[in-house]
């Protein structure tokens, strides 16, 4: 069945219905006749689309960054410099996901280098971490959008696959999701993240923690301290997450 995000997007596009009604196919006309007059480039681009998914979640580390510094698969490629893949220890434990590069990321190629990359690394090391060792950083969205607004759902659902991609390879034992961004298209909700935080998530097998994202805390200094209190959680989380795995039984 298809997914109701992928199907809203579809609909959107006016890409929708992809199949024609069976009346048609029984008064003698083949499926593939009848939906290549009606909707030639829907079939053709949606099952593209399948395909691309399919080499995406089977790609190795090497052949998954190449199809990223590549890519071409929505209209934020024209804008960029450069792709953003992500960096870190790729078996880390630890991921942390944000929403997408800014203009440094973009001109450096790495994620959350910026103001509030520097946040973050002051984030991860008031619970102990450090970039690169035992955490990796992924954005939702690998090339930068226009002015940092936010991203269209076109744009996050071309990139969904190199994400899950990323998750499934790192194998992390605890996903944070940073802000709204990354917690929406994670979990597929519109839920706030004041309702979101707090609380164990799943993705896909995966806990999953939400909290603020580092930029919005630049703004919100108030929210500095229920950061503080979900990287705590996060932290006590991971702790519980090692001992079970450690335990004998
Ligand atoms: N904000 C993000 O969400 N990601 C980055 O890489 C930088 C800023």
């Amino acid at each position: 069945m298809m997914d109701k995000r992928r199907e809203l997007v579809l609909r959107e596009l006016g890409l929708l219905p992809l199949w024609v009604p069976r009346a048609r196919v029984r008064s003698g006309q083949s499926a593939v006749a009848t939906e290549a007059r009606d909707t030639p480039s829907t079939v053709v681009s949606v099952r593209g689309e399948d395909a691309r998914n399919e080499r995406i979640l089977r790609a190795d580390w090497t052949e998954l960054k190449q199809m990223v510094r590549t890519c071409t698969a929505c209209p934020l490629h024209a804008g960029r410099k450069q792709s953003v893949f992500g960096v870190g220890d790729e078996r880390a434990d630890w991921l942390f996901v944000g929403e997408g590069p800014g203009a440094e990321e973009d001109a450096r190629g790495e994620p959350f280098v910026g103001q509030a990359g520097r946040l973050l690394d002051n984030m991860l090391a008031a619970i102990g971490l450090k970039r690169g060792q035992d955490v990796y950083i992924a954005n939702v969205l690998k090339c930068r959008p226009p002015g940092n607004r936010t991203p269209e759902p076109l744009e996050a659902l071309r990139c969904e696959p190199y994400l899950l991609r990323q998750i499934r390879l790192i194998a992390p034992k605890l996903i944070v999701a940073l802000g709204k961004t990354a917690a929406s298209n994670l979990l597929h909700t519109e839920a706030s993240i004041g309702s979101l935080r707090g609380r164990l998530h799943d993705f896909r097998g995966t806990p999953l923690i939400v909290t603020y994202h580092p930029a919005y805390l630049l703004r919100n200094l108030i929210d500095k301290a229920k950061a503080w209190e979900d990287l705590c959680y996060a932290r006590e989380t991971m702790a519980g997450l090692k001992a079970v795995r450690a335990s004998p039984n």
